[in-house]
């Protein structure tokens, strides 16, 4: 009873410091289903309205400030409305929004992916990540001629059909009504981190095309992988004459400046981009070997003897997300940004961590590179590298704070910090004392939550 009062206090300090959401989120409601555009931004009680976006800072309807950590869903690695993007972008603007026909930054643009992802020998581009893993799904099929795809328990795709399963539990429940039940007849699910049982998928079912990963860890890293299993995978894969896709949608550009595959040294047959690749501006891509990337050429060029596999999109490579992925990628291949941002995200663990150990809190930060986690509970061993618990591990680690989640985030950003639900992205230019800052948030805000009695650890 305590506890739902203190909510309740909560929930209405909340509605009165942000009067002009509140006033925008019912007039979106009225026009939009459920008020928000996105399922991730539902909030209790309404989500906050932006005004605009700057470097690590981000500003509300209401006028208050906030050091953000969602950085457009994990796209700004170099901070919000950097300089440099802005300067591409309006560039590109004056030259025209839409050549409806090749250009030269496109041509760019395709150059740098190849330069910096170790596995890309040609790219094409995408207007989002779900469509490049969607793509890529394609694109093993059609090189393959079989039709299954294995996936894993806790990773996430986009939401496209195929890949509408798995993605928290029960697990043979699709993730969305409205998925056929003959599309997700040719998904298989399994546990990640557990080579044999891969294999053995592979050996039963000689009718999988691709095996697709989000290879730091399932939903973002929330559950982390296993660097011996990863290693395994090429082969595993290749024995049984399946795809290896990676999907870098969250990890490309961000682990290093060649994702996930550069840090830990293994190779995908084909990757899927998104968010930084296009510098703020919607795209993805599919990149990979020539080998596989051949199958959009025709019959004679590609000398597969196949089909091509035909790639429309009114937005493929379009001049705007070329530009600013351009600007971004140049910064980017010089390595800094990742390594400022893993800087900033380590202090930000090691101080949580110390944090939480200070206010005898069962609590552990995780995560690696600019990716950071936080659950509430006893530490599980998968975070030591000990993955021999994973299954009930991930399951916890998929809980974050639980129930506490929503009031966490609502006192975080009363005091000026913008988290995801107790997690986050950094960007190189979150400063230190932004990091401090986000620490000494923390604080006040558990001190809060458990004096009023809603956290109760
Ligand atoms: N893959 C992963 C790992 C993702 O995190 C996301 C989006 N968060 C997607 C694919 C889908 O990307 P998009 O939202 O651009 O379609």
């Amino acid at each position: 009873m305590q506890t739902q009062t203190a909510a309740a206090k909560l929930d209405a300090e909340y509605a009165q410091a942000n009067p002009t959401s509140a006033a925008l989120f019912e007039r979106q409601a009225k026009v939009v289903p459920s008020g928000i555009t996105h399922s991730t931004r539902a909030f209790s009680p309404f989500p906050l309205f932006i005004d605009r976006c700057v470097g690590a800072r981000k500003w509300d309807v209401d006028r208050h400030e906030y050091i953000d950590y969602w950085l457009g869903h994990g796209t700004n690695l170099l901070g919000h409305a950097h300089p440099v993007v802005i300067a591409a972008v309006q560039e590109q603007l004056g030259r025209g929004f839409h050549a409806g026909g090749e250009t030269e930054i496109g041509c760019a643009w395709a150059e740098l992916v190849c330069q910096l992802v170790p596995s890309a020998e040609r790219v094409r581009f995408t207007t989002s990540g779900g469509e490049a893993t969607q793509l890529a799904l394609r694109v093993a099929r059609a090189a393959t001629g079989r039709s299954k795809i294995v996936k894993f328990q806790h990773h996430y795709h986009g939401w496209h059909d195929a890949v509408g399963i798995g993605i928290a539990p029960p697990w043979e429940v699709p993730y969305s009504p409205g998925i056929p039940r003959a599309t997700l007849g040719e998904t298989i699910v399994i546990p990640c981190n557990d080579v044999a049982r891969l294999r053995e998928a592979l050996e039963q079912d000689p009718d999988v095309a691709a095996v697709i990963l989000e290879p730091g860890g399932g939903y973002s890293d929330t559950v982390p992988i296993d660097p011996t299993f990863l290693a395994q995978l090429p082969a595993a894969t290749h024995e049984y004459g399946a795809v290896l896709i990676f999907d870098e949608v969250v990890t490309g550009f961000r682990y290093a400046a060649g994702g996930v595959q550069e840090y830990f040294g293994v190779l995908p047959d084909l990757t899927a981009l998104g968010k930084v690749v296009g510098g703020g501006i919607p795209s993805g891509a599919i990149a990979g070997r020539s080998e596989l990337m051949n199958a959009f050429q025709d019959v004679e060029s590609s000398g597969s003897g196949r089909r091509p596999v035909p790639h429309h999109g009114t937005w493929n490579a379009n001049p705007l997300a070329a530009a600013a992925g351009v600007a971004t990628l140049t910064l980017v291949s010089t390595g800094e940004p990742a390594q400022v941002a893993t800087a900033r995200a380590d202090a930000l663990r090691s101080g949580l961590n110390e944090l939480f150990s200070d206010i005898s809190l069962p609590a552990a930060a995780y995560g690696r590179a600019s990716i950071w986690k936080t659950m509430l509970g006893e530490r599980p061993r998968i975070l030591d590298g000990d993955f021999s618990n994973y299954v009930s591990d991930a399951e916890q680690l998929s809980k974050g704070w639980g129930e506490i989640d929503t009031p966490l985030r609502q006192a975080m950003l009363l005091n000026g910090v913008d988290p995801m639900r107790g997690a986050g992205f950094t960007s190189c230019v979150h400063e230190a004392s932004d990091i401090d800052l986000t620490i000494e948030a923390f604080g006040l805000s558990i001190a809060r939550l458990r004096d009023e009695g809603i956290l109760v650890v």
